[in-house]
């Protein structure tokens, strides 16, 4: 007779909520965003790491050993979901390396990249050990207007080879697409290309400034008619359904706090110069991990982060249609001059989103 017994298993859904609900009760961190690097082969023209995808830049990145550390102490915390990120988490010259360790480490990873690098021998290479997921950014399905805002040319016969590879590899991947003001009429090409690699197709909308101040980024968000127009068309994503759900919390918010988000809650962002933040674009408070050790860190960071509050008069702080606005206090602070201040466009976004929302007239909280 076998002493073997069987190891429990769990639906994915009901263990990714346990897990949340574990880390709510003992206000663990479980989530993290590793930016491996910025280098990128390509420099699309709202991208907001680009402005450090130079070598002037590459020697502050993390070294290969500190990215190991930052792996264990990541694990020693309990983490569950690392996202790899970049720049293109290919142009590391390690990054298989780093892969692997993190696999053996036991995290569920997650790979964010623009697909123009896929080889067979990477497609090989991830098969062997697989990713919890890849997500790939897919702006346009024909070559002009691709190259264009890449600005390189032959980048779409890129992408449209490595998704082919990924297809027919049957890796797991999402392919995701940002709706601005100059894809936007190729929103029904790009969903039927979506579908056609049997996935379904979602959009956002947000544009950030760079990480280095550079508003113009900005120049491609689309005009909140236009995400209207589009909007129709699509099934809510799960954060407007959330929101639609949530329609008894349309009222002046209950707290001062200048983070309404998850902020300081159960995510951790580490930036490719090693700097912790609690969210992608949260820069008002950085703790660099070459001088913390994680935990330490996690726990300054986040006590700091919680705790700031709006100190003036912004209309951000009694805002009744807070809970449908994009606004992040750092993009506040380049686009507005302040983190406490309104981003008119995105007051634009929210007020569309709620007027859609409760399907009556809501007042425009700059009005
Ligand atoms: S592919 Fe990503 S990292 Fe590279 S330039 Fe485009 S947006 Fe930036
Ligand atoms: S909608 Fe405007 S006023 Fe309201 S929270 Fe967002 S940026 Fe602030």
């Amino acid at each position: 007779m076998s002493n073997e017994r069987a190891i429990p298993t769990i639906q994915y859904g009901a263990f990714s909520q346990r897990v949340h609900e574990q880390a709510a009760a003992t206000r663990s961190v479980i989530k993290a965003q590793l930016e491996l690097t910025y280098r990128c082969n390509l420099h699309c023209r709202h991208c907001y790491t680009d402005p450090y995808n130079s070598k002037d830049f590459f020697p502050r990145e993390l070294a290969l050993e500190e990215i190991h550390r930052l792996l264990n102490d990541m694990q020693q915390l309990g983490i569950v979901w690392l996202n790899l990120t970049g720049g293109d988490i290919f142009m590391h010259p390690h990054f298989f390396e780093i892969y692997e360790a993190a696999i053996q480490k036991g995290f569920l990873l997650q790979l964010y990249t623009n697909g123009t690098l896929f080889t067979k021998a990477t497609i090989e290479r991830l098969q062997q050990m697989p990713p919890f997921t890849i997500d790939i950014s897919c702006h346009s399905v024909t070559e002009a207007p691709f190259d264009w805002f890449t600005q390189v040319p032959g980048s779409f016969r890129s992408f449209v080879r490595g998704m082919e590879m990924l297809r027919d590899s049957s890796l797991p991947f999402t392919l995701k697409t940002k709706a601005m003001n100059w894809n936007r009429d190729e929103m029904p090409a790009i969903k039927q290309f979506v579908e056609s690699f049997g996935q379904e197709f979602g959009l956002t909308t947000s544009l950030s400034p760079r990480l280095n101040g550079d508003l113009s980024s900005l120049n491609y968000r689309i005009a909140p008619e236009d995400i209207q127009a589009l909007q129709g068309d699509q099934p809510a994503t799960e954060v407007q359904e959330e929101r639609c759900n949530s329609l008894s919390h349309l009222l002046t918010p209950n707290t001062d706090k200048l983070y309404r988000c998850g902020c300081g809650t159960d995510t951790i962002h580490i930036n490719a110069w090693g700097e912790l933040g609690t969210c992608t674009l949260q820069y008002e408070r950085r703790v660099s991990l070459r001088t913390h050790q994680l935990a330490e860190a996690i726990e300054m960071l986040f006590r700091e982060i919680r705790g700031m509050q709006y100190q003036g008069e912004s209309p951000c702080r009694t805002c009744e249609i807070h809970t449908f606005c994009d606004k992040k206090p750092s993009d506040a602070r380049w686009e507005s001059g302040s983190a406490e201040a309104p981003i008119p466009y995105d007051c634009d976004i929210a007020h569309v989103r709620a007027q859609s929302a409760l399907r009556h007239t809501v007042i425009h909280p700059l009005r």
